[in-house]
């Protein structure tokens, strides 16, 4: 529910909004914030790769995702600055100590698909990544991200590919998955999650399951934002 009345807004933080307390904010990478929050658990307590809404306006909520929930009260997220949009200039603006309240509900643990698996995504989904993929060594990752961010994102987060992105969302994951695709480097997979912008997943998907590298059923894509697109 990226826009609704205010009155559902009110609704959804009495019912299910959570009261946090911002611990720390750091830039792990030109262009990445990386929040720490102290909330009062939802039922089950937050976990790695819990989606949580922020109502960034009245009218306004955008999604984000724990990539870590180190105690049964912290969870950190990994925002991408790249978007232009109510969101993005509510966590510009959000400073350490302040008092704010993340709507979630409990945690429901994305379908995963067979491993080995390819994991691709952009800056909006490293947080989600690093939440499923950490600690499996079989998987292999590739994300874009703003080519001023690539040398300390490679350095934080060494066991992942970055690749500086090019203007055209998704087309630095495309160049590097045909490649690839046509030398092998995939042959081994039995699965795939793609993550982040729209169009560029189902292009990857098409990619995949037209060249018979997977069955439709072994791709879980999730979008997390789209082109000219308010929210998601
Ligand atoms: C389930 C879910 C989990 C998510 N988790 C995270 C997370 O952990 N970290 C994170 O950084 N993001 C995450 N996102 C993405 C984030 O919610 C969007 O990027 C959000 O739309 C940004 O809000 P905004 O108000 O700044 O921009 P919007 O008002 O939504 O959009 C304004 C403009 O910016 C563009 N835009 C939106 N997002 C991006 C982007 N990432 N890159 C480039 N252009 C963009 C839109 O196309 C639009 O033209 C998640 C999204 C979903 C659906």
């Amino acid at each position: 529910m990226p826009t609704f009345p205010a009155l559902v807004g009110t609704l959804a933080q009495t019912l299910s909004g959570h009261s946090a307390h911002v611990v720390d904010i750091a830039e792990p990478a030109p262009g990445f914030l990386d929040i720490e929050f102290r909330a009062s658990p939802p039922a089950g307590g937050w976990r790695p790769g819990h989606e949580i809404q922020i109502m960034v306006t009245s009218t306004q909520a955008r999604r984000y995702t724990a990539y870590r929930a180190t105690r049964h009260d912290r969870l950190c997220i990994l925002v991408a600055l790249d978007a232009d949009g109510p969101g993005t200039a509510w966590i510009r603006r959000l400073g350490r100590g302040e008092d704010v309240t993340l709507v979630a509900a409990k945690h429901r643990p994305l379908r995963l698909p067979p491993a080995p698996r390819l994991i691709l995504g952009d800056g909006s989904a490293l947080g989600t990544i690093d939440a499923y993929a950490r600690g499996v060594p079989s998987s292999t990752v590739a994300l874009e991200a703003a080519p001023s961010s690539v040398a300390a994102l490679r350095e934080r987060w060494p066991q992942y590919q970055f690749l500086p992105a090019h203007p055209e969302p998704g087309s630095a994951i495309q160049a590097w998955l045909e490649e690839a695709v046509a030398d092998g480097r995939l042959d081994g997979i039995h699965g795939a999650l793609l993550l982040g912008h729209a169009g560029s997943l189902q292009r990857q998907r098409r990619m995949l399951v037209g060249h018979g590298l997977l069955d439709r059923r072994a791709v879980t894509t999730k979008p997390y934002w789209a082109t000219g697109r308010a929210g998601l």
